[in-house]
């Protein structure tokens, strides 16, 4: 059994009053986890450790940067077991995606952060100089579906421009983000510049939302979470990231190419059982060529491995909507059953026969269920597409006419003929009620930093 530790001050603290981890491969209790109410420490220890840590040059901060990831590295099949024990999907998954991003996140915001160059901007008779300062104590708040790599895309660029850290992983999946607390203190970086705490969204997450001395918030997670965190944040005049829910739309043009198109569509629906905000959960395809793909799909999707979802509960809300569709008039064409085993499983399921504008089709139910529409014209493609709350992500399937159909899309983020491939100095993020702002190399670092402009005139 692992005990799950908070990390304050350089100092491992372990709660009386705490909760169980339950794993979602069999349902056993994995770990005892911390239930955090109190913040105070953490966030005094933050802002003392701030003064030194933002007064290092920014080159000094990514040898730090460095330094962890080379930790992290040295340690990455521990990571991928403990996230593929948290979260329950595969290794190799938890291996190639999860664990080496997570150290890819430090390295790559190191080298970001060696290569900025401040703006000038010339006026006849003075110069403006932008400079970027750090914010203070900053508060990161991340998901359980990708719970290092998420949360450490946070820390790294947090990290890189002087900011010190309270960091709040998912409840669900805590286990990585104790190994990385431990692996921060065994290379010794300064004691309160990154605190973890444990516990509970509603507790410990709402305190770090409303503490006065916590000046920035980046939030990833669900929309309604993010209304709440936005409530809190908003009169408090906190700078605010918020990275949200999806539903997101994979559209299959007549002229794709359907050898890459199937299993690209296929990656899209179900990679980490669909719980990735950019799954593209609606699949839109022209309906001159909708049998042969949901022919080649099917048959595909027989060897296409995937885990358990994260939890009972989860499983519960997902097995909720697969009914709606049935009581919405859809057919359950692949799935919809639970396989008789112990953890929550779930087959994946492809939903066909249900209106775009349907509540299975429009609202995030973030587990291994698609559903499947057709359309005659770039117009009805783009108008089902366009037609939920969110606008995080999506993808174009082409020969073509790809990049064109990809523009019409109101969404932040759309692939042309690939998905999830992904160039990290780009903006990542969502429009509508997918979320505010964008993280990603140069967005990340101006989120991070409070921008100045110092003009000096000439005498
Ligand atoms: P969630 O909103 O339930 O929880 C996210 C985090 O917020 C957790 O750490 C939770 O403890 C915390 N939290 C909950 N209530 C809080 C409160 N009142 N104040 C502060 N913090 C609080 O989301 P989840 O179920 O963990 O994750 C799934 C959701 O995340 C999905 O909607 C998915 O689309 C979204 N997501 C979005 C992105 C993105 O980049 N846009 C990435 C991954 C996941």
């Amino acid at each position: 059994m692992i005990q799950v530790e908070n990390l304050v001050n350089g100092q491992h603290i372990f709660l009386e009053e705490s909760f169980d981890d339950i794993s979602p491969l069999d349902s056993t209790i994995i770990a005892k986890v911390p239930r955090t109410k109190k913040i105070d420490e953490a966030v005094m220890a933050a802002t003392e450790a701030q003064l030194q840590w933002g007064s290092l040059s920014i080159i000094e901060r990514c040898y730090w940067l460095d330094n962890i990831a080379n930790a992290l590295e040295d340690k990455i099949e521990e990571i991928a077991e403990l996230e593929s024990l948290d979260t329950g999907k595969p290794y190799d998954i938890a291996r190639n995606v999860d664990a080496e991003r997570s150290i890819n996140n430090f390295r790559f915001f190191a080298k970001f952060g060696r290569e900025i160059r401040d703006d000038e901007f010339v006026m006849e008779d003075a110069i403006n100089h932008i400079i970027r300062k750090p914010i203070g104590v900053v508060g990161l708040i991340s998901p359980w579906n990708l719970p290092l790599y998420l949360l450490t895309w946070k820390i790294a660029p947090a990290l890189l421009m002087g900011n010190t850290i309270i960091a709040k992983p998912s409840e669900i999946t805590p286990l990585t983000a104790h190994l990385f607390g431990q692996i921060c203190t065994d290379i010794g970086l300064p004691k309160g510049v990154i605190n973890i705490l444990h516990g509970y969204g509603s507790e410990v997450g709402q305190e770090i939302v409303s503490h006065p001395d916590i000046k920035a918030i980046s939030f990833t997670g669900g929309t309604s979470t993010g209304r709440i965190v936005a409530a809190t944040a908003a009169p408090l005049f906190k700078k605010l990231s918020l990275e949200l829910g999806g539903k997101n739309a994979s559209i299959i043009l007549d002229d794709a190419d359907l050898d890459i198109t199937v299993p690209g569509v296929l990656r899209a629906s179900f990679l980490n059982s669909g719980q990735i905000c950019l799954c593209g959960s609606r699949i839109l395809v022209h309906s001159s060529i909708a049998e042969e793909f949901l022919t080649r799909y099917l048959s595909e999707l027989k060897d296409f491995e995937i885990g358990p979802v994260i939890s009972e509960e989860h499983r519960n809300k997902i097995l909720s909507y697969i009914q709606l569709a049935k009581d919405e008039g859809g057919a359950i064409i692949a799935g919809g059953n639970i396989p008789d085993k112990a953890g929550s499983w779930i087959e994946p399921t492809v939903i066909g026969g249900i209106s775009h504008n349907s509540r299975t089709a429009t609202e995030e139910i973030f587990g291994p269920v698609v559903t499947i529409h057709t359309f005659d014209t770039d117009d009805e493609a783009i108008e089902i597409a366009n037609c939920t709350e969110y606008g995080l992500a999506g993808s174009v399937w082409s020969k073509e006419r790809g990049f064109e159909i990809a523009e019409r899309i109101d969404s932040g983020m759309v692939w042309v003929n690939t998905w999830l491939h992904r160039d990290l100095r780009v903006p990542f993020g969502g429009v509508k009620n997918s979320g505010v702002g964008r993280e990603g190399g140069m967005w990340s670092v101006n989120f991070f930093s409070e921008v100045v402009n110092i003009c000096v005139k000439e005498h």
